[in-house]
């Protein structure tokens, strides 16, 4: 589904440069649901936005789904990333002013998708986070854990195969990162494929594989049962 081959990312900083990623190949294949692991600062978040094309290389390829994303315009890059993928950020990155329902909605929006067809998908996704008591509540009336839940009902409206999560339970307690946790699993298990940036075992024990990051590079992988 994506191959990323030799992946260099480099910051020109004003005197010096810094190399973010150096030489990172992986391939991800449909149904995977893979570990990024590493300390902080090691390139975690730049290699999952550069999956996921909201960030470019300074070399090396990304092919999704055959298609060489890297030579397409930007126009396209988008098209393709908001059909194909979701994504989960640390901080819910949920848009305060809209209400659950509109924050959930607002994919479909993008897509053009009618208003009666958006509605009846928003109302299924609620009710798959067991959401639809809270769809006229803003982002701030709710939990750490709603909002994240609320995230991933947006990342997911579109029927993505493949979600890209940034330390999804990183502001979240034990109970409620579990309850997040058994929601990956589950989209997984139905055929999302995901990768998730996590710095905790506790989550990463979730994935089929581990892939650890040190200094901009890979230094191990992990196959595991789950
Ligand atoms: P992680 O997610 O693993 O904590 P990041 O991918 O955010 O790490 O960052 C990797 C490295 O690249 C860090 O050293 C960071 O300071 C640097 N970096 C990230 N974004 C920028 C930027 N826009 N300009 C310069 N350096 C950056
Ligand atoms: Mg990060």
């Amino acid at each position: 589904m994506l191959h990323i081959t030799n992946i260099q990312k480099k910051y020109q900083l004003e005197e010096r440069e810094h190399l973010a990623l150096a030489n990172v190949s992986m391939h991800i294949h449909k149904g995977d649901f893979v570990a990024i692991m590493g300390q902080s600062g090691c390139g975690k978040s730049t290699l999952l936005n550069i999956m996921g094309f909201l960030d470019t290389a300074t070399k090396g390829e990304i092919l999704f789904l055959g298609e060489n994303v890297s030579i397409i315009s930007e126009r396209k890059r988008a098209e393709i990333r908001k059909k194909h993928i979701g994504f989960i950020f640390q901080s819910f990155n949920l848009i305060d002013e809209l209400t659950i329902f509109e924050n959930i909605e607002l994919p479909l929006t993008y897509l053009n998708i009618d208003k009666k067809k958006r509605k009846e998908r928003v109302l299924e996704v609620l009710e798959e986070l067991s959401m639809t008591h809270r769809k006229d509540f803003f982002p701030q009336q709710l939990s750490g854990g709603q909002q994240q839940k609320v995230a991933i009902g947006r990342a997911i409206i579109a029927k993505p195969m493949l979600i890209l999560a940034d330390e999804p339970t990183g502001n979240l307690d034990s109970k409620n990162s579990q309850i997040i946790m058994q929601l990956l699993q589950k989209l997984n298990e139905n055929g999302t494929t995901i990768i998730m940036v996590t710095h905790s075992a506790q989550d990463a024990s979730y994935a089929s594989r581990i892939i650890r990051l040190f200094d901009g590079q890979i230094v191990s992988e992990k196959f595991q049962e789950t």
